[in-house]
């Protein structure tokens, strides 16, 4: 009835107590839930072809211009050709004049408004670009072409610079039809150069790192407090064997090696589902050994963000992430699960790799040669 490679998925999906019923999942979405823009997006990416619509560029070099968005789709607008000059309304059909508002002498095209009307042509040689310009202009008929050869030639921040004012000689244009207000060239000029600068400066103020926890504190490995125990998880994939192993370690407040757990399942699956699973072993195991107050730490920063998360996820991933909440509630208080660094989990991390090899699952009470001097060094 089915092939052997969907025999092997089917066995190898872990059952969940919690789940009793079979759900749909679309699975355009990771989360399992239908959604009108993944729809969408399968519609566009797979489904129908879209070939005919792509344009050959260098699109990464306006995608990666350091300016406003708006900067950006007007580049991005005038390289696909569907920049609204004059002679383009005219070519759709739209009952207006085709001369340049600009300098009123040519006909108004993206090549002629942006880079070869005289009026931006000052424009370009106040901001140190009339050389770049008209070098691409010699060599190239078609604004596309142009730009990208252009944006090829300049530094990033010259590229951020030369895209705004684009913007702002538009924003000229613009002005004079709709305003009647003639923009004087040197403000062109400098309304570009104001624009970005005040854009980065808003960038810096909002992008300034606060004291996140995840840059002092947990690039390496800390002794949790007095009275509490910490226990490290990792989940190692092995091509080779077809596997997933799990390493889970217990140290006390002094560091010491508490006890430790390998284990293994197959086949291999996806990253963020072995470290799920990783995290329910490890609530599972130290319940039953009566600990205490525990931290648990893993490096996988997509399962600690879907643990703390709110949002219903109907995926296998959400489901295991159901069970791992439903555990900590259960049967822990005053414990916690944090992200940390994969510097900073090492010893989980060898023991994950460790059994990925190892014949059999293993509690081991003394520490293994493979994390004897990871622990030696995280003690002092
Ligand atoms: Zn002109």
């Amino acid at each position: 009835m089915f092939d052997q490679i969907s025999v092997a998925r089917i066995l190898a999906t872990p059952l969940n107590p919690s789940v009793s019923d079979d759900r749909r999942l679309w699975r355009g979405e990771s989360k399992g839930e239908y959604s009108i823009i993944s729809a969408y997006r399968i519609c566009v990416h797979e489904l129908l072809d879209t070939s005919h619509l792509r344009v050959n560029g260098s699109w990464n070099l306006v995608w990666n211009i350091e300016a406003p968005p708006k900067v950006k789709n007007l580049v991005w607008c005038v390289c696909r050709k569907c920049f609204p000059t004059h002679v383009r309304l005219r070519d759709k059909g739209v009952d207006c004049t085709q001369i340049c508002a600009l300098c009123v002498g040519n006909n108004e095209d993206s090549e002629h408004l942006l880079c070869n009307c005289p009026s931006s042509q000052n424009v370009w040689n106040m901001a140190g670009f009339s050389q770049v310009v008209s070098n691409a202009l010699a060599n190239n008929n078609d604004a596309p072409t142009i730009i990208f050869q252009i944006l090829q030639q300049l530094s990033k921040d010259d590229s951020a610079v030369f895209a705004c004012v684009l913007w702002s000689i538009w924003k000229q244009r613009n002005n004079q039809i709709w305003n009647n207000v003639i923009d004087a060239q040197h403000f062109v000029f400098s309304r570009a150069i104001n624009m970005l600068q005040d854009w980065k400066a808003v960038r810096i103020v909002t992008s300034k790192p606060g004291p996140t926890v995840q840059d002092s504190a947990v690039r390496s490995w800390r002794r949790p407090t007095t009275g509490r125990v910490k226990c490290n998880i990792d989940a190692s994939f092995s091509p080779s064997s077809d596997r997933v192993g799990i390493g889970i370690c217990i140290r006390d407040e002094h560091g010491a090696f508490v006890l430790a757990k390998t284990e293994w399942f197959t086949p291999k699956c996806e990253v963020h589902i072995g470290e799920a699973l990783g995290l329910l072993s490890a609530l599972k195991w130290a319940h039953e050994l009566q600990l205490g107050p525990v931290d648990f730490e893993l490096d996988s920063k997509r399962v600690v963000d879907s643990f703390h998360s709110s949002v219903k996820d109907y995926s296998e991933f959400g489901v295991i992430m159901d069970h791992c909440n439903l555990v900590f509630n259960n049967y822990y208080r005053n414990s916690s699960v944090e992200f940390v660094r994969r510097q900073a989990n090492e010893v989980a991390h060898c023991l994950a790799k460790a059994a990925t090899l190892s014949a059999s699952f293993q509690i081991l009470v003394h520490a293994p040669s493979c994390i004897d001097h990871i622990l030696i060094n995280e003690m002092l």
